[in-house]
């Protein structure tokens, strides 16, 4: 079995639940520290982070990976315990085979080959592992990124090796996120009993016309990377619970999932309006869950893309789904976020597992990233 199998399998059988590391950083620690990797470790309240730099100059390229896992859920589910890795019919199976230990072993094995090869590469190769991706990720990547602002550190390019792939190694990759904007909505208007509309006035009449606007409007027609702008409506109530009563209040919870044509504002500012046109007497509140970014110079998407097609032969599709990721941390600096890595049917199921001859070309496709960038 390959170098990053094993390495994958060490990875596996040690029980990182988040926000435990379980020694899965010092293992990677020692794998790189003999090729001339500085580590240092940036932990934070309950939060292993664990930053290892070969080299000072720029431009800096960063893989970035979490070491924590989600719990494995009732072990009657599985087919072999959680943390024991097994091996059947050419998959490995255990709790953050894909997600992500697989990814960490890749991107490990593949800085030491690279620093072996190329001892005298350009600019500086590192990685940085966080034992909180998955749980509230607040002293995770978010305070090492703050470390870094404070002292000058610029990341120029990041490579996450979360599970981006649908159906085959390396078929997506992703080079941003929408942004996530939230509205809680309170409509006001005056009880009173049904059979009295005139001593009344109806909330939910009101708000009705608002709402149809809301859901035609068309917020934007997306773009090259981002679908349209939506909004969807996950909560709406008022009453009293009789049948007889007009409700003095309606409450409405609404989310918009938006694209980088649009920023938050924009979208408050045209709610507002809307809002304001039907004569509605409301309160809003706004909570913005995450800005969107993209990766849009093309260096590191094109150093990613040349890779698959040297190892896979095949470029990937690059899109902006799935949920969050540390890399929402990092796109604000203005680094150059890409996601490459396994197939991401099984991630956070019973019975997570990854194909083993996937991570040895995941590994393959990291050196060429690493070779693309800082070798010229
Ligand atoms: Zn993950």
């Amino acid at each position: 079995m390959s170098e990053t199998f094993e390495l994958t399998v060490d990875l596996i059988r040690r029980r990182s639940v988040t926000p435990e590391d379980a020694g899965c950083m010092e293992l990677i620690a020692a794998q790189l520290e003999p090729y001339g990797f500085r580590s240092e470790r940036l932990d934070f309240g309950d939060t292993r982070n664990l930053w290892l730099r070969r080299g000072t100059a720029s431009p800096l390229l960063v893989f970035l990976g979490h070491t924590d896992v989600v719990p494995p859920g009732p072990l009657s589910d599985w087919n072999s315990p959680p943390f024991e890795p097994t091996l059947r019919d050419g998959l490995l199976y255990g709790r953050g085979a894909a997600d992500m230990k697989s990814g960490v072993a890749a991107m490990a094995t593949a800085l030491k080959r690279f620093a072996a090869a190329f001892p005298h590469h350009q600019g500086s190769a590192a990685l940085l592992l966080t034992s909180d991706e998955e749980g509230t990720a607040i002293n995770g990547v978010a305070k090492v990124i703050e470390v870094f602002e404070s002292r000058g550190d610029r990341i120029d390019w990041c490579v996450i090796g979360e599970p981006s792939s649908a159906e085959r190694l390396g078929d997506v990759i992703r080079v941003g996120r929408r942004g996530s904007l939230c509205g809680a909505l309170r409509v006001f208007g005056v009880q009173g009993h049904v059979a009295y509309p005139n001593q009344a006035d109806n909330p939910i009449h009101r708000f009705a016309p608002a709402l149809k606007e809301l859901i035609t409007e068309v917020w934007d027609e997306g773009n090259e990377f981002f679908p349209p702008t939506s909004f969807q409506v996950s909560n709406i109530q008022a009453g009293t619970g009789a049948e007889n009563v007009i409700p003095g209040q309606l409450e409405a919870l609404f989310n918009f999932r938006f694209s980088t044509t649009v920023t938050a504002d924009d979208i408050k500012r045209r709610v507002h309006a809307i809002l304001d046109r039907h004569g509605l007497r409301y309160e809003l509140a706004w909570r913005l869950s995450g800005a969107p970014f993209l990766t849009t110079g093309n260096e590191l998407i094109e150093a990613c893309q040349s890779a698959l097609e040297t190892v896979i032969g095949a470029r990937a599709k690059t899109d902006t789904g799935g949920g969050t990721s540390d890399g929402r941390f990092v796109a604000p600096t203005g680094a150059q976020v890409v996601e490459i890595g396994p197939l991401n049917g099984t991630i956070h199921k019973a019975n997570e597992c990854v194909s083993a001859k996937d991570i040895d070309s995941l590994s393959a496709v990291y050196e060429r990233i690493l070779i693309n960038l800082l070798v010229s």
